[in-house]
């Protein structure tokens, strides 16, 4: 095994802190509007009780004494980000840096970066910390969504990573909690079980074979899984690893591939018959890119406006001899795993495959809000348009978390996610960086540099 390195402080360089919500509601005046899927022009919007109550004409809604105002020129009021695969209980670092949860810290880190919804995509304490924080109403964080705690086959993805890359002795720990089937019936009773326990909103199965030649579930467990899945009103996300897998799970019923296929092209047949099914997938442009962006020091500036530079700086300090093991050689194989995984996901898009917006946020070189705004920038390099990342990341994926349609658009009724932005993010992506506030459920919430409590714009 390589050196492991792990340190258990590496403190956030920023965080939020939640305002009490003004009596008389807020209302941003006469503000440019990006609704979720079409920019509109300068509107009034009058949150008050953690919902959207108005959305006017510029100028038509006054103000009563107790209302807060917000005015801001040049900007351009939207919903709150959200990102559609994250993994609370793990931190971003390389694989040889890992450091003790700090999902609070993750959550606050959200926020800052106006993620207001996420869909954790494996249950684990890292998931049941942030929902006991929302349920309570604090310390900030955004709501999160389960996906349960997934299924996988024995010795299957993400086994063999864990085993890898969780400190001694949490990998015992962390493998064992790792709940798998190698039947059919297995599956049925495992789901089941979840179903009649957790009772998540979504169901997370495992179906690929990560490192390559570890053990792969049979299709017609994950088959059984899928089916079972949606037979308890749970509906099914997809760990799907080649083209093949991802035709097999779209065909089973799976409501959402979590990555393009990444480990082999898809071929026009196989576009075809995804297209045919009504799978939705997220691209997750740059879950295997971290070797190449991170080790040679390529940061963007949200990651370092955010990140502990010790777990940045990690990524270029790995120990003598980390490439003879475990994820060190097949991280060796991650660019080539890019370059597939980026023309497979420009090839669905092209077929017409509903893309929504996700991260893996978690695994190496993905931090939490800084991963959402790097992808959304890979997604406009990619050659789609602003205005359609921004649908995807916004009002279609709250679709998905929500088809009841309750939040991720700017309407009357709708839960008061918000962000403000200095700029026009649906001319200039990078806009979106340029966050000048962020609301959930209509509270406010400061945005600090912890480095000199300096209030952030
Ligand atoms: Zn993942």
């Amino acid at each position: 095994m390589p050196a492991l390195l792990v340190s258990c402080a590496h403190l956030p360089t920023t965080s939020v802190r939640a305002l009490p919500e003004p009596e008389g509601g807020t209302l941003f005046a006469q503000v440019p509007i990006f609704d979720g899927e079409r920019a509109l022009g300068p509107r009034d919007v009058l949150v008050r009780g953690g919902t959207i109550a108005q959305v006017s004409a510029a100028g038509s809604l006054s103000p009563s004494d107790d209302t807060r105002v917000i005015r801001c020129d040049g900007c351009t009021l939207m919903p709150g980000l959200i990102d559609l695969h994250i993994h609370p209980d793990v931190d971003g670092g390389a694989p040889w840096h890992r450091h003790m949860l700090q999902p609070l810290d993750q959550g606050r880190a959200y926020l800052y970066a106006g993620v207001t919804s996420v869909l954790s995509a494996k249950g684990g304490p890292g998931q049941r910390l942030m929902e006991k924080a929302q349920a309570k109403g604090g310390p900030p964080v955004p709501h999160i969504y389960s996906s349960g705690p997934s299924l996988t086959a024995p010795g299957s993805h993400p086994v063999p990573l864990l085993w890898d890359t969780v400190p001694w002795p949490l990998r015992r720990i962390a493998v064992g909690l790792q709940p798998t089937a190698s039947t059919a019936d297995e599956a049925r009773v495992e789901v089941r079980r979840v179903a009649n326990t957790e009772a998540p909103p979504f169901y997370k199965i495992y179906f690929d074979s990560f490192p390559a030649g570890s053990p792969h579930m049979p299709t017609w467990v994950m088959q059984a899984a899928v089916a079972e899945a949606i037979a308890q009103g749970m509906r099914p996300v997809v760990h799907a690893g080649s083209s093949q897998d991802a035709v097999e799970a779209a065909e089973a019923g799976a409501a959402l591939l979590m990555h393009a296929p990444f480990t082999s092209p898809l071929e026009p047949r196989q576009i075809e018959r995804i297209a045919a099914t009504d799978v939705a997938f997220l691209p997750t442009l740059r879950a295997f890119s971290w070797p190449v962006e991170l080790m040679q020091g390529q940061v963007t500036a949200f990651e370092r406006a955010t990140v502990s530079p010790a777990l940045l700086d990690a990524f270029r300090e790995p120990p003598s001899g980390y490439d003879q093991h475990g994820m060190g050689i097949w991280m060796q194989d991650f660019g080539a795993t890019t370059r597939t995984l980026q023309a497979n996901a420009a090839l669905l898009v092209q077929a017409g495959v509903p893309m929504l917006v996700g991260t893996d946020c978690g695994v190496s070189g993905v931090f939490p809000g800084a991963g959402l705004h790097a992808e959304l920038q890979a997604l406009v390099d990619m050659g789609l348009e602003p205005i359609d990342v921004l649908t995807a990341a916004t009002a279609r994926n709250a679709m998905f978390l929500d088809p009841l349609g309750t939040f991720g658009r700017i309407a009357p009724g709708q839960r008061a996610d918000l962000l403000l932005i200095q700029g026009d993010p649906v001319q200039d992506i990078t806009a979106v960086d340029d966050i000048m506030g962020v609301w959930i459920d209509g509270v406010e919430l400061t945005r600090v540099d912890l480095a000199g409590e300096e209030p952030r714009p």
